[in-house]
C-alpha cells in the first residue's frame, strides 16, 4: 500500500491516526482496537467491515 495514503488515512470512528499491519494487511486503530482490512490496496474505511482487536480469532 502507498506509504503517502497513509499519512492522510484517519480511523473514521475517532479520527485517530492508522497503523499499517503489513502482516495482515490492516489498518489498525489502537484507540478502537479496530483494523480495517486493505483489500486490492484499497483501505476499506467502514467501521462494519473493521475487525474487532479485542476478540479472540
Ligand atoms: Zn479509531
Amino acid at each position: 500500500m502507498d506509504k503517502k495514503l497513509l499519512d492522510i488515512l484517519v480511523c473514521p470512528l475517532c479520527k485517530g491516526k492508522l497503523e499499517y499491519n503489513e502482516n495482515d494487511s490492516e489498518l489498525v486503530c489502537n484507540f478502537d482496537k479496530l483494523a480495517y482490512p486493505i483489500r486490492d490496496d484499497i483501505p476499506v474505511m467502514l467501521e462494519e467491515e473493521a475487525r474487532s482487536l479485542l476478540v479472540a480469532d
